[in-house]
């Protein structure tokens, strides 16, 4: 095809796809370093129980501090590492140093907060993550119950049975599973009741016009009341205004997260926003 749009067309169309992989290959070599160089960092973000009204759980999120590009978020390198599989190498540091964190917040006496840690396909199908969870359970300390696993459902779907049986060895040592992004992905409810799973996270695209969009709020509503009675807890993401709290508390929602209570932030400044809690309540 090329070779007949003429000379020009070609080169020009092959010295773009050269730029291109030459710099996707230098972001591959540099995402390869990153690992053992430990350029990444984990950001946190607050999720406030509604019943209780305190933060109770938080969320880890990665983040590259690139030497040169600066502080790199998910989507710019997340792609890259799950196409090339360090996705994996990278996932296990993110866990570890999540469930290190949180044993000292326990150790600190901040209260019982869960960390959330999210796990991709690649994880999955590499078929250790059994083993990655015991392994870094043991090491840190972390109680079971103190982890929880994001997971969304085309990752379970991939390969449902298999899945399943590890969710549920995961579920039986008391670690919390969370199914993230809900309502966007493609599979049907029947499956849903099938997932060994305690808790639903309504997708941020909900939310976000939840004040404004009827057919959003009756989405909402509908997911809340379903999950409540599948016995699963419902947090909200994306929640960034006092109107879609007053929504939510009013929908019966059990947790929020979003800009509204605290962005994903460094350690240190989460660690304040749990000790100024911790006052607040002493
Ligand atoms: P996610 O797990 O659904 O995380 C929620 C994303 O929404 C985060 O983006 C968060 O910063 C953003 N967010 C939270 N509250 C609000 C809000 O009120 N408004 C808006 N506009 N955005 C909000 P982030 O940190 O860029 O992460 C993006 C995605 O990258 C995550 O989506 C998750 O799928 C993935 N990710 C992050 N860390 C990891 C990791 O350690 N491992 C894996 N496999 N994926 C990760
Ligand atoms: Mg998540
Ligand atoms: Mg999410
Ligand atoms: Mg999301």
């Amino acid at each position: 095809q090329a070779k007949r749009a003429g000379g020009n067309n070609f080169q020009f169309y092959s010295s773009d796809m050269r730029v291109a992989s030459v710099e996707q290959l230098a972001l591959e070599t540099s995402l390869r370093k990153a690992i053992f160089k430990n350029e990444f960092v984990v950001h946190y973000q607050p999720k406030m129980d509604l019943g209780r009204n305190c933060i109770t759980s938080v969320e880890a999120l990665v983040r590259w501090q690139h030497p040169t590009m600066g502080l790199l978020p998910p989507k710019d390198f997340i792609p890259l590492a799950e196409e090339t599989g360090l996705i994996s190498a990278i996932g296990e540091l993110v866990l570890e140093r999540s469930c290190r964190q949180a044993m000292q917040w326990y150790n600190s006496g901040l209260g019982d907060i869960c960390v959330s840690v999210n796990l991709s396909a690649h994880q999955f199908r590499k078929g250790n993550v059994l083993e990655i969870v015991d392994r870094v359970l043991e090491t840190t300390g972390l109680p079971a119950e103190l982890l929880e696993l994001e997971l969304t459902e085309s990752l379970i779907m991939e390969d449902l049975d298999k899945n399943i049986a590890l969710l549920q060895a995961l579920r039986t040592r008391g670690v919390e599973l969370s199914l993230d992004d809900f309502g966007t992905g493609y599979s049907s409810l029947s499956y849903l009741k099938r997932f060994p799973i305690d808790t639903l996270k309504i997708d941020r695209s909900f939310i976000t016009e939840l004040d404004q969009s009827p057919d959003d709020a009756a989405i909402t509503r509908a997911i809340i009341d379903m999950a409540h009675s599948l016995n699963l807890r419902v947090v909200a993401e994306g929640v960034e205004t006092d109107s879609h709290l007053e929504i939510l508390r009013g929908m019966g929602c059990d947790s929020i997260q979003g800009y509204l209570i605290s962005r994903p932030v460094p350690e240190a400044e989460l660690l304040q926003l749990l000790e100024t809690q911790k006052q607040a309540r002493a």
